[in-house]
This record gives C-alpha cells, structure tokens and sequence, in this order.
C-alpha cells in the first residue's frame, strides 16, 4: 500500500480505536489531542458482548479480559433491593456468544495507547481548523510550541461531545441537549461478589459493576437541572442513595470523596445527516453522543473504528468510497442505539410518576426472564465486518 496518512482529532477511547483499527491495516497515524497528557477521566465502564467483539477485532481482547472482569448481569432491583428482572447469564453467554466486560476507563485507555506507535501520538495538540479537498485533507492545530498544519489522506473527527470537527463541517447543526439527568460515579476497591446490576428508584438509578482487580465501579443518576454542583458531590450521592438496599450503602462508605465525578448527560436531539464531509469522517460522541442508558457509548466508538479500519483497508486510493461505506455501515445501527438509549432512560431511570413507576415495575416483574434478555440482547448482537 502506498504511505496512507490519517490524522486523529482526539484521544479518547474512541480515537485511540479508530487510530488502532487504520495502523492495522497499514495506514501511517498522527493522533492529536489537545489535553496536556494521555489519560482517560472516568471511572469504569461496561463493555457490552458489541463491544467486546469490537475490541477482539482490535486485537485486544485477551488483554482486557486479563484486565477486566467478565460480567454476570444479575438484572434489575428496586430501592428496597426486590429483584424486578433478573438476567439468566448463561443463556446470555449461550445467546451472544460471549460475556460483557467491567474495565477502569484507564486500564482500556493505556491498553488502547500501548498497541499504537508512541510516536503517533501527540499532546497538547488544539486543532483549530479541519478541511477537506478532492484529494486531501487539512488540519490546523495549535501546539506547545505554535501553530501547525498537516496533510493527509482522511482526517477522523473524534472529538467527543463538544466536537470542534462536527461544529465546523455541518455549522447549522443544532449540536448536544441536556437529556434532563445528572449523573456522579466512581471506581472504588471493594473485594467480593457483586453483581453487575441496576436499581431503580423515582427518577433515579444506582448501578454498579465490578471491573477487576478488586474494583467496582459505580454511578448515580438522578433526574436533576443542568449544571448542578455540590460542594460535597459525595454527600450529596450519599443524601440520595444512601439509604438504598445493601450494598450501596457500604459502596459510598468505602468511596474517597476525591474521587467522585459528576457530569450532566447530553446527547444529540436531533441525529447527524451524515458522518462524513469529503475526506472527513466523524467518530464516537463526535458523531453520536447518547445517554448512558445501554451502556454503549463507548461500545459504539469502538465500533465506529473497526468499521472504519475495515472499509479504509485499501488505503488512499479508496477513501472517497470507503467514507461512503462507513457512513452507511456505522449511522444507522449508531443512531438506533443511541434512539434507544435515550427511551429506556425515559422509561427507566427517568420515570418518577408514581403510578406510571408502580406500573412499570409490576409489568418488570411480569415479564418472562426470556423477553427481557431478548430485549436486552437486541443491539449487544452485532459482529464486525469479516476480514
Ligand atoms: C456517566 C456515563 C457513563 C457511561 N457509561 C458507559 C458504559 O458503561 N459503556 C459505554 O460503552 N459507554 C459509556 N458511556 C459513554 C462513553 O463514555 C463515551 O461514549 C465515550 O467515552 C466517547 O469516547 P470518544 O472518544 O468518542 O469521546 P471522548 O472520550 O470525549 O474523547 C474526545 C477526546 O478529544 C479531545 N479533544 C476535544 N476537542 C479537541 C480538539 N479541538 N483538538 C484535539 N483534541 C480534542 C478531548 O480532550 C478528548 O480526549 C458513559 C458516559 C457517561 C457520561
């Protein structure tokens, strides 16, 4: 293949994928990311069978699940601890072929940054500027040591939420909204079983997963105005949640108060036309940033970048056709998802109604065991392309 040259706007999990997925099929990469040192803020994080295909596509699987824990999905609770919908595993693991994975956003962030040349990536890298031509693309950005242009045969877009690249190319797109929750969260080390699972309160949600080596992580969501702050966020988790059923009371017992983060969930209202302009692509929260409702936001970035390796195979030659291909593989199946995410927010943790909330749970409980799995099962069963 001739030298094929795609440069990378950010280094999330998301861009280091992408990244990954092209330096495997041959292409020279430059990733650049405006912050001053490569690292993920986050605590952990819930791989779904999707997206641990994705990341066995990418080569590192065995080594995530090394550094993760495979997960049992125990269901759903209410506040009082009463299971409304437990998950079978094993028919999961029989359905799809493979368990979800809890990680620590870091362990899959270095995982992802040690399999790419270090000298691909770079800090303290602002861009500025994206654009595209017939034959090339450009990208301006702004380094410690002054501003800077570079060429290349495809520029990824993968910027996340607040995404410059989208802002620039599609200028009359309306961009995030404030999906109405507000979330805390945190890895903590707290040894012994616990299961993967949800519970629900009135417009509220507490979740935990175990993510390996003897951590689990956990959030809180609760339906709240933006741009809310606590000068104790813990205490203020601990006011909401603190006295659900068991474990959760000893979870924020054993959390450092450092180390609890907050963020409000925003998500695109109104999906792009296309991930595509010319010979630039968009990727992950840049180009489909959905509630956390599914867990796959991040899954779905790792798809985004398997699928975009495989169709830009070829290399140079065949970006134009190989960004048609994408946009058509990746922003249906993505905008389902996200589609999705945000209605199982509305109807789970978002539903405080009383009588609406009292008869969502019974129709839980109600329901066979098999339809809720198949339910759930519906966007984890995807496969990345073959080749
Ligand atoms: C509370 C919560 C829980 C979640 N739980 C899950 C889960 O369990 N499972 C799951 O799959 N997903 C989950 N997600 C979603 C997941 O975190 C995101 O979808 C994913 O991290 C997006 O990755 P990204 O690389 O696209 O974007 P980001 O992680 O936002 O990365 C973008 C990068 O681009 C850089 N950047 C921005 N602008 C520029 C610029 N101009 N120049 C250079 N660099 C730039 C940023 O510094 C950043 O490093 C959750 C999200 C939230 C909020």
């Amino acid at each position: 293949m001739v030298d094929s040259h795609a440069v990378v706007v950010g280094a999330g999990i998301g861009g280091l994928s992408a990244a990954l997925a092209l330096h495997r099929h041959g292409w020279r990469v430059t990733v650049l990311e405006r912050a001053p040192e490569m690292r993920e803020v986050g605590a952990g994080l819930s791989l779904m069978a999707n997206a641990v295909r994705a990341v066995d596509a990418l080569g590192l699987g065995p080594a995530l699940r090394r550094g993760g824990h495979g997960e049992a999905p125990g269901g759903i609770r209410n506040r009082h601890g009463r299971w409304l919908s437990r998950v079978d595993a094993s028919e999961m693991i029989r359905q799809l072929g493979t368990r979800a994975l809890g990680v620590h956003r870091a362990t899959l962030h270095r995982t992802l940054r040690e399999a790419l040349p270090a000298s691909s990536l770079h800090t303290s890298a602002a861009v500025e500027h994206v654009e595209s031509a017939p034959d090339r693309a450009e990208v301006r950005y702004q380094g410690p040591d002054g501003t800077h242009t570079l060429t290349a045969d495809l520029v990824v877009g993968a910027d996340g939420l607040r995404s410059r690249v989208r802002a620039q190319l599609w200028p009359h797109h309306p961009g995030p909204v404030y999906a109405g929750s507000t979330t805390w969260r945190a890895a903590i080390a707290f040894p012994g079983p616990i299961p993967a699972a949800i519970t629900w309160g009135p417009g509220a949600e507490f979740g935990m997963v175990p993510i390996g080596d003897g951590q689990l992580y956990w959030y809180g969501a609760l339906n709240a105005p933006p741009g809310g702050h606590a000068p104790d966020e813990l205490a203020a988790v601990r006011e909401r949640f603190g006295d659900w059923h068991d474990p959760i009371p000893a979870l924020l017992a054993a959390t450092p108060p450092d180390v609890v983060l907050r963020n409000d969930i925003h998500y695109l209202a109104e999906p792009l036309p296309s991930y595509v302009r010319g010979r630039v692509a968009l990727l992950g929260d840049a180009a489909h940033p959905m509630t956390p409702n599914l867990g796959q936001g991040a899954g779905q970035a790792i798809e985004d970048a398997v699928v975009l390796g495989a169709v830009c195979a070829g290399g140079a030659e065949g970006v134009p056709a190989a960004l048609a291909a994408y946009d058509e593989q990746r922003r249906p199946r993505s905008q389902s998802v996200a589609r999705a995410s945000y209605v199982a927010g509305r109807f789970g943790q978002q539903l405080h109604n009383p009588i609406a909330f009292a008869m969502r749970n019974i129709a839980l409980r109600l329901t066979p065991g098999r339809v809720a799995l198949r339910s759930m099962a519906r966007y984890a069963d995807w496969r990345p392309p073959a080749g």
